[in-house]
């Protein structure tokens, strides 16, 4: 495994240092993964996969980002990378020769999981969460607006909210799997010493 990272991330703007005064926020770092794996029968794979890669095996990757409730070193954002790669590498076929890297984002309220966003327990209400996450979600589609990326001739959000911008799929999990109005208290939640709001 090859490791890289930076510090580099996103300039905070006017928003986010409104908020930063009122409410707790912690680092955000984002984690990049890129390996060689074996590649599926009749598999379609893009050109960038195949370039330079033995005959029968493809290059893959994927991110997600991870926040900290204090700040971390460097060394302790690769061990938490780590963890995570050695739990998702035996999912994959094969999957060896990863490279990751760590880049710091920001520091914000609440951090993208899949279909959910996230923050630490620190005792709010169900109100004071809510009212905390359509802040966030207000700053975010904020900064998408005024920060228009264009990915090959398409328009991507800056700032990826996987549904979040629709207050009617925010949702919870009761401890039996079904779905309760957000935000998550469910035991995972409670061990994890988090709040989730699913979406
Ligand atoms: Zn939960």
């Amino acid at each position: 495994m090859t490791r890289g990272g930076s510090r580099v991330g996103n300039p905070a703007g006017p928003l986010y240092k409104e908020n930063a005064m009122s409410e707790p926020t912690y680092p955000v770092y984002r984690i990049l993964a890129r390996w060689i794996e074996d590649m599926k029968p009749n598999y379609n794979a893009a050109p960038w996969q195949t370039e330079g890669v033995p005959a029968g095996k493809i290059r893959n990757s994927t991110s997600h980002t991870i926040m900290f409730r204090e700040e971390p070193t460097m060394d302790g954002v690769f061990e938490d990378a780590e963890r995570w790669w050695a739990q998702f590498q035996p999912t994959r076929n094969g999957a060896a020769d990863a490279i990751i890297i760590a880049i710091f984002v920001e520091r914000e309220t609440w951090c993208l999981g899949w279909f959910n966003h996230w923050t630490f327990d620190v005792g709010q209400t169900d109100q004071e969460a809510l009212a905390s996450f359509e802040v966030f979600v207000a700053r975010k589609k904020d900064f998408n607006h005024q920060n228009p990326r264009i990915v090959n001739g398409l328009t991507v959000p800056a700032h990826v909210l996987m549904g979040a911008e629709d207050r009617w799929r925010w949702s919870g999990k009761a401890d039996d799997d079904q779905d309760t109005p957000p935000p998550c208290r469910c035991k995972w939640c409670k061990e994890q010493g988090r709040i989730r709001i699913n979406h």
